[in-house]
């Protein structure tokens, strides 16, 4: 996945090709962006290449590896770039702010990959934009990393995301609580529309653009919603839809998004800025990491209420296009934002059921699931070998109490898995068939927060990229068993916990 090229380029003003690039965007009016150039760094190093990426995006991999420092830092971008920062607005931590927009990133194009789907580039931390107020425009490594790594790593766990084509140190610093190494991201996505977007329009009342850009959402997104008789309602049912999609698939593997804010919420239903985020190691349903998350309101299990809350904002700015009569607005858009915690469970529980080897419905499945839970937080059980070793208890042999034991819980595992065994003997598939589905559906390796806090250190102390490499690399193909790679299964010790994170901006 990653490529070491340290290509350090001193070569100023290259013959750099198009890229092929579309603006799709930048056609819309003005008061949507502003026209921004990046600016300049002192010495950009490529540290990341993502060459599976490159050529989903058609891009030419030889002038990438040449050119990959000035390219992604923004000091030379093709000569087809166009880079704009995207206005939006978003409710953060339950307080509106009416601007914000892209403060620290530029959106220098759009290419459309060889599965034919529109992609966004964007180089995040490229320097300051009109939205930065009194933040530099700049990134620091350690975020960079994280956000490289973790994004990279849902991507091969099958989850919705934003993905990273490739990162530079930038040769400068970035003045945080402390002095740090500066590094640009090249993030990639489906789309840079946020539901503060359509914040940012509907708080002006400015509803003609808010019109413009659900449109644009359509097309872009939604585009079967053409010519249908409510294509607004559609639109926000198909936001519903994928976000309750999203949120159960972070919890099947233990993923907190840490600022599930509006303005960090994806229409395309991708899993977008990376912040904060983490995965947990022990289960525990109140976890929060973020530093500034003092309430919990972004906790494990508050996620699909928050992104219930979200998708509230979002029908707010709709309401106008959805009914002219406001009533009849609010009683289809109420219809929607009620369905979504019910559509969740269903795919939460979906989800649940493949983990623990369960292809068919019943009854008693909710039941079974939670009481696992539940045992797995008394005793502090790790979430991904938790799951990851139950797979094997499929197998006739294992007896509960060896099963029990080897997961570190406590005896009441016993009762629990006799009653899982009677269950999955209900299943029409085979042991084999059921060992399999349960590999298929619990990763033995997710981006420990431990694992990422070393390589960040090693790379912003001692320059030393080869953790970061081998990380990268690791969480490639997180359902494969691998000898090599066991030590990034175990979970920290208590003295390897990382127990905050910080936002990095
Ligand atoms: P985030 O926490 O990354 O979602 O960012 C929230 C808002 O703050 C967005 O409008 C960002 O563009 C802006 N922002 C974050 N960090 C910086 C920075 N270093 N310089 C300028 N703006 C920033
Ligand atoms: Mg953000």
């Amino acid at each position: 996945m990653l490529e070491s090229a340290n290509v350090l380029c001193d070569c100023w003003r290259m013959e750099i090709d198009a890229f092929g690039f579309e603006h799709t965007y930048r056609a819309l009016p003005e008061q949507f962006y502003a026209r921004r150039e990046p600016t300049a760094v002192d010495g950009p190093r490529l540290f990341a290449l993502n060459k599976e990426l490159a050529t989903r995006l058609r891009l030419p991999l030889p002038t990438l590896l040449a050119h990959g420092a000035q390219i992604f830092s923004g000091n030379q971008l093709p000569p087809d770039a166009q880079p704009i920062a995207l206005a939006y607005a978003g409710h953060q931590f339950g307080g509106f702010v009416p601007q914000l927009g892209d403060g620290r990133a530029l959106l220098i194009g759009e290419l459309v990959d060889c599965e034919g789907r529109r992609r966004d580039l964007q180089l995040k931390g490229a320097g300051p934009t009109p939205f930065s107020r009194r933040g530099d425009g700049r990134a620091a490594l350690g975020p960079v990393m994280r956000e490289y790594l973790v994004s990279e790593a849902m991507h091969a766990l099958g989850i919705p995301t934003t993905r990273a084509l490739a990162a530079v140190t930038t040769g400068e610093s970035v003045v945080r609580e402390e002095v740090l190494p500066g590094a640009v991201l090249t993030r990639v996505a489906a789309s840079h529309l946020r539901v503060g977007t359509f914040e940012y329009f509907a708080a002006q009342s400015d509803w003609p653009s808010v019109e413009q850009l659900a449109r644009y959402a359509i097309d872009r997104h939604y585009p079967e919603l053409n010519g249908s008789d409510r294509p607004f309602l559609g639109l926000l049912k198909g936001v519903a839809e994928r976000q309750a999609a999203l949120v159960a698939d972070w919890m099947k593997v233990g993923f907190i998004h840490g600022v599930m804010n509006t303005d960090n919420s994806s229409i395309s239903g991708e899993t977008i800025d990376y912040g904060p985020c983490a995965f947990m190691d022990a289960y525990d349903p109140k976890t929060v990491f973020s530093a500034i998350d003092r309430s919990g309101r972004y906790a494990f299990s508050n996620q699909p209420h928050i992104a219930q809350w979200n998708l509230a904002r979002l029908a707010e700015t709709l309401l106008p296009l959805i009914d002219s009569d406001l009533e009849k607005a609010v009683e289809a858009a109420r219809e929607v934002i009620q369905n979504m915690l019910p559509d969740f469970e269903g795919k939460w529980l979906a989800n649940m059921r493949a983990k623990i080897g369960l292809q068919t419905e019943h009854a008693t499945d909710r039941a079974l699931v939670e009481e696992l839970l539940e045992i797995m937080h008394r005793c502090g059980a790790d979430f991904t070998q938790t799951f990851r070793r139950l797979c094997d208890a499929t197998q006739a042999a294992e007896t509960p109490s060896a099963t029990g034991e080897r997961f570190g819980l406590s005896s009441e595992y016993d009762a629990w898995a006799l009653r899982w065994k009677q269950r999955l003997a209900m299943e029409k598939t085979t042991v084999a068939e059921q060992w399999d589905l349960m590999r298929r559906s619990n990763p033995a390796r997710i981006p420990r927060n431990h694992r990422i806090e070393e390589a960040i250190q090693a790379a912003v102390l001692a320059d030393d990229f080869g953790p970061f490499q081998r990380l990268g690399a690791v969480l490639c193909e997180p359902y494969q068993e691998s000898e090599e790679y066991r030590e990034f299964e175990i979970p920290p010790t208590e003295a390897q916990r990382v127990r905050r994170t910080f936002c990095g901006t």
